[in-house]
Parts: structure tokens; C-alpha cells; sequence
């Protein structure tokens, strides 16, 4: 990966100061809710098919303005990334794997027939940013910076055709510990009335239309006292495939560990493929593989099947403690193998641990 040092200070900063006071970023930072309040400025970037990657700035944060006809407000030609910056107890500021969201928003943009970005460029776009609104970075524990990427198609015009003029910003907001006070374990409903993503389709690319897609079942679920939903695949209506948000695995009584392999309608994440390699490196057995849902609630009832979590950049590891269905219910224990994976995960974030695999970026 290009070092911060490279990459720096592509996206520059013009003449605004910072428009908010000290007191009110005081007060953001003492509430820090996920996703609901943002830091200073934003980064931007232009493309069109003539220009290539133009005008990359560092702008305050703010709206932006928008043809009607902007092609991203009727076809959804989006893509976005989900990261964070973690604040080390000396005070330094580290990205967890910021070239494997390079590579995945590349793989989205492919998809969606968006340009791709190149990885020199977003990481300018991040490092820029991180120095910029440093202060945002929480220092206390648990706490971080989450940075969203997302790259839009805001030509005006009604056709149905790519746009051929797009931008690239991202945007990052302060938020603190995920949990408070241990595990919560969540309630999770498996639906066969709603599908995420077909083959052939857009579910592997991390792009607005396939949480679009999961809305109506996530409130259906909430009616229902679960929390989030999980989708089976499309064709058998038999495997597990992921939630809305984030990946899933199982752990069986014998040891093995198994997560759905994927076969081109889940998202990868780049947490599913630290635990993968996390859990391989103290070797475990993990298999990506199909998991049939039927014989899974089987296994769960007689004990073959001990824990069940879920994982994803904004909570780490999440203990699944239930699964409703139409049908019936099952319940899960918590258990050590999501404790060791989300005390080494975390660990290696905030240094903590070693960082074996180089996996630890420093803005
Ligand atoms: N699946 C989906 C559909 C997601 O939106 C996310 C969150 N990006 C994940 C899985 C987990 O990905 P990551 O570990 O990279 O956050």
C-alpha cells in the first residue's frame, strides 16, 4: 500500500476555516452517535470520460447541490465503503485495511459501469481527511472515526445510460463504543419471503439498491421483536447467505468453523476475511461452504451447532443469541471462539495486539 506520506495532500484543503466552533465540536464528540453527525469537511473529486479524475478538494462539509434528473436520484448508480480510524493509546491514528476497501469499491464501481478510482487516490482521500478533522478521532476506547466513501452519478438527464459525470466524496463521522457493557447478543429472522440479491445481480457490490432492497423486511422483522434480518439464497430459498449489513459464520461443537462461501450474491467483507484468516492462522478448520438453513436449525436443536455471530466493520463481531422463522424459533449460547474473535480483532485495531498481518495502515 502507498505509505500516508505518498499519498498526501492530493485533496487539498481551500480557504474556509473551520466553521464550527470548539464548544459544539466538543459536544459532537461527547455524543458521538453512529452515522448521525459529521466532521468538518468532506472530500470531492470529479470525473467525466473526457477529464478523468479532476478537482479533488477538500471541501466543508455541507450539502451539495443536484440536477433533478441526476442520474444517481432515479437509476441508483451508487456505490459507497464503510471504514474506520482507530486512535492508538500513543495518540497515533491507524486505518484497519483501508487497500481492501480500495479494491472493493473498485469491484462495486465495475458493476455499477462507474469509473474506478484509483487506490493512490482514495487513500489520499482518506489520509487528507483523517489529518484535516484529526480531532475527530475519538481517543476513547472503543471509539473511532468512520469514514464513508461513496461515488455517485450526478449527470442530469433521463436516459437510461451511465452517467457521464460522476463524483466521489467521502464523509466521516465520530462514533463511539458499539457496546456498552459486553456482547448484546442479537435476535435475527430468516426470511424466505424477501431475497437480498439474485444471481447475476448486484448483491456482491456494496451499492445503495441492495439496502434499498432490505428495508421493508428489516421493519417487518423490528415488528416481529428481532432485530435483523437474514437472507436465504434466491434459488433453493436453502442457504444462509448474509444480513443486510453484515456476514455470518457458525461454529460447530466439533471445532470446525464455517461461514457461507461466496458465490457472487453476498458482499465480501473485509472482517468475514480477517476472522477467516485469524482463526485459520490458530488452526481452526474454516470452511466457506454452503450452509443449509433446514439442517442448520437441526444442528443448532442437537447441539452440533454452539455459536452463531455476525460480523461487519461498524460492530466487529455481534453474538447471534436467537433465529426466528417461519415455523419456529432457535436459541444459541454465547460463546468463546466470538469472545477470542472479537478480543483479537479489537485488540489489533486499537494496538493492542501485534499486527501479525500488516493489516494496520497509519494516517
Ligand atoms: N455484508 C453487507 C451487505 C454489508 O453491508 C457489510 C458492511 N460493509 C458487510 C457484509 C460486512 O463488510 P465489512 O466487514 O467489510 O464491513
Amino acid at each position: 500500500a502507498p505509505t500516508a506520506e505518498t499519498v498526501l495532500g492530493r485533496y487539498v484543503k481551500g480557504e474556509d476555516s473551520n466553521p464550527r466552533s470548539a464548544a459544539d465540536r466538543e459536544k459532537i464528540m461527547q455524543n458521538m452517535r453512529f452515522g448521525a453527525e459529521f466532521s468538518d469537511h468532506m472530500a470531492s473529486a470529479r470525473w467525466t470520460a473526457d477529464t478523468g479524475w479532476t478537482e479533488p478538494k477538500l471541501l466543508p462539509y455541507g450539502p451539495i447541490p443536484l440536477d433533478p434528473s441526476a442520474n444517481v436520484l432515479h437509476y441508483a448508480q451508487e456505490v459507497f465503503e464503510g471504514l474506520k480510524a482507530y486512535r492508538h493509546a500513543d495518540g497515533s491514528v491507524w486505518l484497519f485495511r483501508p487497500m481492501f476497501n480500495a479494491a472493493r469499491l473498485a469491484a462495486s464501481a465495475r458493476r455499477m459501469a462507474l469509473p474506478e478510482l484509483p487506490a493512490e487516490d482514495f487513500m489520499a482521500s482518506l489520509v487528507d481527511l483523517i489529518r484535516a478533522d484529526q480531532e475527530y478521532v475519538p481517543s476513547v476506547e472503543g471509539g473511532s472515526l468512520y469514514l464513508r466513501p461513496f461515488m455517485f452519478g450526478d449527470g442530469a438527464g433521463l436516459g437510461i445510460r451511465p452517467s457521464e459525470s460522476v463524483r466521489y466524496m467521502v464523509i466521516a463521522s465520530p462514533s463511539g463504543p458499539y457496546f456498552t457493557g459486553g456482547f448484546a447478543p442479537v435476535h435475527i429472522w430468516v426470511t424466505r419471503e424477501y431475497h437480498r440479491a439474485g444471481p447475476g445481480g448486484i448483491g456482491a457490490a456494496k451499492t445503495g439498491g441492495n439496502y434499498a432492497a432490505s428495508l421493508l423486511s428489516q421493519l417487518e422483522a423490528k415488528a416481529k421483536g428481532y432485530a435483523q434480518v437474514c437472507y436465504l439464497d434466491a434459488v433453493q430459498e436453502a442457504n444462509l447467505e448474509e444480513l443486510g449489513g453484515m456476514n455470518v459464520f457458525v461454529v460447530r461443537k466439533d471445532g470446525r468453523v464455517q461461514t457461507p462461501a461466496l458465490t457472487g450474491t453476498i458482499l465480501e467483507g473485509g472482517t468475514r476475511s480477517s476472522i477467516i484468516q485469524l482463526l485459520r492462522g490458530e488452526g481452526r478448520d474454516v470452511q466457506e461452504t454452503s450452509i443449509n438453513f433446514d439442517k442448520l436449525v437441526e444442528d443448532i436443536r442437537a447441539g452440533e451447532v454452539t455459536e452463531m455471530f455476525a460480523c461487519g466493520t461498524a460492530a466487529v463481531v455481534t453474538p447471534i443469541g436467537k433465529l426466528g422463522f417461519e415455523g419456529g424459533e432457535v436459541e444459541l449460547q454465547q460463546g468463546d471462539v466470538t469472545q477470542w474473535v472479537y478480543d483479537t480483532l479489537t485488540g489489533i485495531q486499537y494496538g493492542r495486539l501485534e499486527d501479525k498481518h500488516g493489516w494496520m495502515y497509519r494516517v
